[in-house]
């Protein structure tokens, strides 16, 4: 779908297949929704903010400047953890979803794994209104909770939850690369996107904190920037709390997503 159909989807609420075989003219309304979408993507704004949303593994996931977009190898990092839960066959799953955004990860492992009860935090209150819209729209508000958290924070208020799995899609840019962005990207908070210095502090704090949060057997998921699978590895073999690292390709066949179990 291109960009154009992908407005005109939007601005109707049709699928591609409706708008090619209906051929019909658009409402006023719709024809009013189009315009806007067309002229808030003129002036920059990225595609999905425009639109309204974007899709996540299948659910609809609205989306504002409120959060980051979600992306497609966040998807591989999610279709990971559905394959390793089918796998272990543990009648109930525990997990923990840090720095949640529009609450994709939760919402599409919801989803797909019935048996998932999931906490999602996120230090953002914006995004945690959000994430809660999309739990709803999505009928899987049930199952998760969402809490208005920073992750230090939930580690020291939550010392005895164990988590069978922690996941989290971090802020990994290095603060002195973030304004080399692309101008689309630099609309996104600043607050999901900043990883501080070489990119991995917070990567870091996720790692050393999360192996008091897990169950035995239980692991880490974390997406990780562009070149950084050196020191994510470090990073994880220096707290010797973990084994079986393993990395996951994103599209283009860069190592972009790290999984590791605890000791
Ligand atoms: N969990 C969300 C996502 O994967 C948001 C991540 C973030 O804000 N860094 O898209």
């Amino acid at each position: 779908m291109n960009e154009e159909e992908f407005l005109l989807t939007a601005a109707t609420n049709c699928s591609k297949t409706d708008i090619i075989l209906n051929r019909r003219k658009l409402s006023s309304d719709e024809e009013v929704n189009y315009r806007i979408m067309k002229y808030r993507r003129s002036k920059g704004e990225p595609l999905q903010y425009a639109a309204g949303f974007t899709e996540f593994l299948g659910c609809k996931i609205f989306v504002d400047e409120r959060v980051l977009i979600p992306r497609p190898e966040t998807e591989i990092m999610v279709e990971k953890i559905i394959e390793q839960i089918k796998q272990n066959n543990i009648s109930e799953v525990n997990i923990l979803d840090v720095g949640t955004g529009s609450g994709n990860i939760a919402i599409a492992l919801a989803k797909n794994i019935k048996n998932a009860e999931i906490t999602a935090i996120d230090k953002s209150k914006d995004s945690i209104d959000l994430a809660k819209y999309n739990s709803e729209y999505n009928l899987v508000n049930d199952r998760i909770k969402f809490i208005n958290v920073s992750f230090e924070n939930y580690v020291v208020q939550n010392n005895p939850l164990k988590f069978d799995i922690i996941v989290s899609n971090p802020p990994y840019i290095p603060e002195n690369d973030l304004n080399n962005l692309p101008d689309d990207v630099k609309r996104e908070p600043f607050g999901a996107l900043n990883g501080g210095k070489n990119g991995v502090e917070i990567i870091e704090k996720i790692i050393i904190n999360s192996s008091k949060m897990l169950k035995e057997n239980g692991m880490i998921f974390l997406e990780i920037g562009d070149n950084q699978n050196d020191l994510a590895e470090e990073i994880i073999k220096n707290t010797n709390a973990y084994k079986n690292i393993r990395f996951f390709l994103d599209y283009v066949g860069t190592r972009r997503i790290v999984s590791a179990e605890v000791r």
